[in-house]
């Protein structure tokens, strides 16, 4: 079918086109008056235009009339061949007095075939460029799904793209996720009123019921007491049809066994299958990120818990070891007049007993030092007083201290001093404590007739050689450090023991350890001090053949006349 607007001035032309285009599958009108061309193309939509004569202003005219409509063909019957130059870029074909009818026809319908290509190719165009602003909803509604770990914002943004992509006039989103009770939001173009939303309620209530035919739904929900959040983009209008006659589509907001919600959607003209695809695909991509939020929300709240819970041993223990230190200050006081004589003789049994409860006394307050230590350190309240120093110093102090107590085992406690180390800059006393720690470990786990050795040498952060459960701590080390080992011949520790003996009250399951006691607090205590050094420590071992335990420190960068001295 093809609509054709004749405009002649000439009775017997119209005569001749009426003959030709006055039957099927042609729909022809005629008209003499040129005042009357716009009106009469508003009115029939003509396909083509057949213009017999020269218009005075004939270019006017085509434009205003392309303007109507863009696709319209327009044929210039010519009286005596002669057209315009400036005419011709106007007109699609062009017609001469003395063509034959087969020839106006052909001439006619190659117009028409035109015209319906290009409307067919520009509705084709539309859909792409439909399907395009689609897909750019879509992308950029996921790109704000994998942005966030927000529930709230998570369903605003599912909403949002609905409505870019759908322009919805209303939606109803029953959530679950996004407050401790379910909410229902409601996103309308118009405001609602109050029947209406109950109305909605009731509705949302029995859709979401639906969703698990015989079995119980997840959530309760108190239709009374549900509360409605309203959000309302033109609300001087009111909705004037029965919303419920309008096209709805309605989907679940879950994955797998996480229900987070249900939306229904509704829109005065009818939805397309695209429009279902698009609908379901968002309330689908919004699933997973509600349930990587859920997950990122119980993990908070684990943590906050675990937090609160270590905040509360470490105040319990620094509470308890300080409780302790004064009773035990005052049983030492009382042994040490006892063991004096000042009180009377005691007989050798006695003795025996007394340095025993000595012994034990002296054990329990060393206990009693490493819990207040690490509490002190993990609550930042350790005091360091930190000077340029060699680390020569420390090893000699420890060696001295501990020689003793070494040989009373019968082992061997040997230092031996690298000339010329730089200066590093840390707490001697500190260092003294570290390195007792690691010595004193060495003479318990260490058999009769050993050796036990410190060393100390100087190298640069990627020389620093430790196993593989070690390297993540070494590998943040950067520039020149200072490393002390202390080498033994001891029990050693089993590979997959190492890093956990740096753990607090870890103590390695072996025969001797548990005879050897300890509050599994050294190790813990020296890897903090030292990181408080901006330093690190690692071992490596052996069983039955013994361990070194190494720490680093950095060599000083402040050279010593630049320290300030404090008396
Ligand atoms: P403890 O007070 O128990 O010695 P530490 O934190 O100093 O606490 O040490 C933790 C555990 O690491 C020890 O109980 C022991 O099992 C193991 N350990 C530490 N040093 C050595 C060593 N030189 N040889 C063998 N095992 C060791």
């Amino acid at each position: 079918m093809g609509n054709i607007l004749f405009i002649s001035d000439r009775l017997e032309k119209i005569q001749q086109y009426s003959d030709i285009f006055n039957k099927k599958p042609y729909n022809f009108t005629a008209i003499s008056d040129e005042n009357a061309v716009l009106e009469a193309a508003e009115l029939n939509s003509p396909d083509v235009i057949i213009f017999d004569y020269k218009f005075n202003n004939l270019k006017k005219i085509i434009k205003n009339l392309k303007s109507i409509n863009d696709s319209t063909a327009f044929v210039l019957l010519t009286q005596n061949g002669e057209i315009e130059q400036n005419i011709t870029k106007y007109i699609n074909s062009f017609l001469t007095e003395d063509l034959s009818e087969n020839l106006i026809l052909s001439t006619i319908n190659v117009n028409l075939k035109t015209k319906q290509s290009l409307e067919q190719l520009s509705a084709t165009n539309k859909n792409l460029a439909d399907s395009l602003y689609r897909l750019n909803v879509l992308y950029s509604t996921s790109s704000q799904f994998a942005g966030s770990l927000d529930k709230e914002k998570l369903v605003n943004y599912m909403i949002d793209g609905m409505d870019k992509s759908l322009s919805f006039d209303l939606t109803c989103t029953l959530a679950f996720c996004t407050d401790t009770e379910p909410v229902l939001l409601l996103n309308s173009l118009y405001e609602l009123s109050d029947e209406l939303i109950s109305a909605i309620k009731l509705r949302a209530a029995l859709n979401y019921k639906s969703l698990f035919e015989d079995k119980t739904p997840p959530f309760e929900i108190d239709i009374e007491k549900l509360k409605v959040v309203k959000t309302v983009k033109y609300p001087a209008n009111r909705f004037t049809f029965n919303l419920f006659r309008y096209d709805n589509m309605f989907a679940p907001i879950s994955l797998g066994d996480n229900f987070f919600g249900c939306i229904e959607i509704f829109k005065e003209t009818p939805f397309t299958s695209d429009d279902a695809t698009c609908f379901q695909t968002i309330a689908q991509q919004v699933s997973l990120p509600l349930k990587s939020a859920t997950l990122y929300q119980e993990i908070m709240e684990t943590n906050s818990k675990l937090e609160k819970l270590e905040r509360l041993k470490s105040e319990f223990i620094s509470i308890v070891s300080h409780e302790l230190r004064t009773p035990l200050t005052a049983i030492k006081n009382s042994l040490d007049i006892l063991s004096s004589g000042k009180c009377g003789e005691i007989n050798d049994s006695g003795s025996k007993f007394m340095s025993m409860a000595q012994r034990n006394v002296q054990r329990l307050s060393g206990i009693i030092n490493d819990l207040l230590d690490l509490s002190k350190i993990e609550a930042g309240k350790m005091d360091y007083h930190f000077t340029n120093m060699n680390i020569h110093s420390v090893i000699e102090y420890v060696r001295f201290a501990l020689s003793g107590v070494a040989k009373e085992k019968g082992l061997n406690l040997i230092a031996e001093e690298t000339a010329n180390l730089p200066e590093i800059y840390a707490d001697s006393q500190r260092l003294e404590q570290v390195l007792t720690n690691l010595v004193s470990n060495a003479i318990k786990f260490t058999p009769e007739g050993k050796n036990i050795m410190i060393r100390s040498h100087l190298a640069r952060a990627e020389q620093l050689n430790a196993p593989e459960c070690f390297k993540e701590i070494v590998k943040k080390l950067d520039g020149e450090y200072i490393v002390v080992c202390v080498e033994d011949q001891g029990i050693g520790i089993a590979e997959k023991d190492l890093l956990r003996a740096f753990d607090k009250f870890a103590q390695i399951e072996n025969s001797l350890s548990r005879k050897v006691g300890g509050s599994g607090l050294g190790l813990p205590i020296a890897k903090q001090l030292l990181e408080a050094h901006n330093g690190a420590i690692w071992c490596d071992s052996e069983i039955n053949k013994g361990s070194r335990f190494y720490f680093a420190i950095p060599v000083s960068k402040i050279p010593a006349e630049k320290i300030l001295v404090s008396n």
